[in-house]
């Protein structure tokens, strides 16, 4: 931490309208943490005054979510100053680009094209990483730690990449790493799980904390609109990437499952352990099943914890999944995020919210800045704590209850041929659905049938030797995407 500006004492602190969107910015002349406090002279409201020291803020990246934040702590910059005896400056801001115009009010000056200089600027005491990416942020982030100052970032992929290294780091140094935004945007998760919950054991985090697969999944299901339109629609409504990809495969979702699992249990989790599927497979027919039978299809990214004879081991899967209506994840529509966490003394709680947005995301990253700052003041700092190495369940043994629609030869006898290979590979059917072409709205090639088959629990690995031995069968014509189905019955990892 840097000092020493100590200035005059600037006065009242005047808590009226406009006042905190004035420009802040280098050239503070208040003193700054670690100074002793200056006293206060009276405010104009309520609110106490306050001329506590200056906390200098450095941000890398003003983009979506940096461009929210700077205006969200110039407005609430008396009312934290207020709470905490603190100011937050900004003092400098990185971007790529100095000549984009950017919607913010701070002096040119506090402007640069050089990260490395912010974080190893000795006028700013804490680092609000809002860049992305994994390089340069992950080396940025390790001299900021190194020199000593704390840092806040929204940066899941790094997290979730490069999180046991930078918490080693944050521990080494002594400062606070913290990350609220990372998981799901503007909903508290990391906090919970990470006080609230600390003495709870639990058992399982299931989450939708995809925004744009669940708007398009939801568009699919209540507006019948096919994939891609849903996914431009999207795009057009600023929910999701120009490219994507790292939503839709499930890339972003298995990032964030990694960060909740090692909060959540106390391990050392990489998005590398989960397994990830998306749901550009998920069909039309799939949603509609879906819909006829008291389901809807989500996104699920869902971490376990089970207790072996082996020891515990972590069950961690992101893929479609067909959720009952009745369960309350069902109710989680159109962007909106949700995670649900099962705990052995707690029971069932669900947090629920804007998973991501320039405005909900900056309110998470200024809420951690806030905490940043008062233990940087107060001598303290927060600490992951130790992440014991944990086994992670081996995709095909994972369990689930499965859905799988196949094409069939629409003649006597199939439909016992198709059942006897569930029987052979010990996955037990729950229940089947048969259409034919002369029912309204299904569009069938002549002489086929499409049966639907809800399975019980069954291994994964079993499933899949089911469906390689269906697609080997003469009369099967076609097997669709299979889909796991959360359900109840003991022994679900879904
Ligand atoms: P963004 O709009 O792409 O903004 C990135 C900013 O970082 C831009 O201002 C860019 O500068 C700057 N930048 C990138 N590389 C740089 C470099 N090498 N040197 C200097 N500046 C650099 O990204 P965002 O959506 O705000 O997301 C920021 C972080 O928050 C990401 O880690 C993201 O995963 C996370 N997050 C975002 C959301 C969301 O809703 N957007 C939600 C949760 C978490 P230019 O403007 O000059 O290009």
């Amino acid at each position: 931490m840097a000092a020493t500006t100590s200035g005059p004492n600037e006065g009242v602190v005047s808590l009226t309208a406009g006042q905190g969107r004035q420009p802040c910015g280098a050239g503070s002349r208040r003193p700054t943490v670690g100074q002793p406090r200056l006293t206060g002279a009276t405010a104009s409201v309520s609110l106490p005054a306050v001329n506590g020291p200056v906390v200098r803020v450095g941000v890398l990246g003003c983009g979506t979510v940096g461009s929210s934040l700077i205006p969200l702590l110039q407005q609430r910059r008396d009312v934290v100053a207020a709470r905490t005896g603190l100011e937050l400056d900004i003092v400098r801001v990185a971007v790529r680009d100095l000549s984009r115009p950017r919607p913010v009010e701070l002096p040119a000056a506090v402007f640069t094209d050089d990260p490395e200089g912010v974080v190893k600027d000795p006028e700013v005491d804490v680092v609000v990483e809002l860049m992305g990416g994994i390089e340069p942020a992950r080396s940025l982030l390790l001299t900021a730690l190194e020199a000593g100052k704390p840092v806040v970032t929204a940066n899941k992929a790094l997290l979730a990449s490069h999180g046991p290294e930078l918490f080693a780091a944050a521990d080494d140094a002594g400062v606070d790493l913290l990350f609220e935004a990372a998981v799901a945007g503007g909903i508290p998760i990391v906090r919970p799980l990470r006080e609230s919950l600390r003495g709870e054991p639990v058992q399982r985090v299931l989450g939708i904390v995809n925004g744009t697969t669940n708007f398009v999944l939801t568009r699919m299901a209540e507006e019948g609109v096919d994939y891609d339109d849903a996914l431009a629609e999207a795009q057009e409504m600023g929910f999701a990437e120009a490219d994507p990809t790292a939503d839709v495969d499930g890339h972003d979702a298995a990032a964030k499952l990694a960060l909740v699992a090692s909060i959540a249990f106390g391990a050392q989790v990489t998005a590398d352990d989960v397994t990830t599927e998306g749901i550009a497979a998920v069909s039309a027919a799939d949603i509609a099943f879906a819909g006829r039978n008291g389901f809807v299809v989500k996104l699920l990214a869902d971490a376990e914890l089970h207790h072996t004879a082996g020891g515990p081991e972590l069950s961690l899967v992101v893929g479609p999944a067909l959720v009952p209506d009745t369960h309350p994840l069902a109710a989680v529509r159109d962007s909106f995020n949700a995670i649900f966490v099962q705990g052995g003394a707690v029971g069932e709680l669900m947090f629920y919210g804007r998973g991501a947005g320039g405005d909900p995301t900056a309110s998470a990253v200024l809420g951690d800045l806030v905490d940043a700052a008062s233990n940087l003041s107060a001598g303290s700092h927060g600490s992951m704590g130790r992440l014991a190495s944990v086994r992670i369940r081996a995709p095909e043994e994972a369990r689930s209850a499965f859905h799988v629609s196949i094409e069939a030869a629409d003649r006597l006898g199939v439909l016992a041929a198709v059942a006897g290979v569930f029987g052979e590979h010990d996955v037990s059917i729950a229940s089947m659905e048969q259409e034919s072409r002369d029912d309204a709205d299904v569009e069938l090639a002549a002489g086929r049938a499409r049966l639907d088959f809800v399975t019980h629990v069954a291994r994964a690995g079993d499933f899949n030797d089911t469906l390689d031995a269906l697609r080997g069968l003469e009369v099967v014509r076609e097997v669709g995407h299979a889909t796991a189905v959360l359900s109840d019955e003991p022994g679900d990892d879904r």
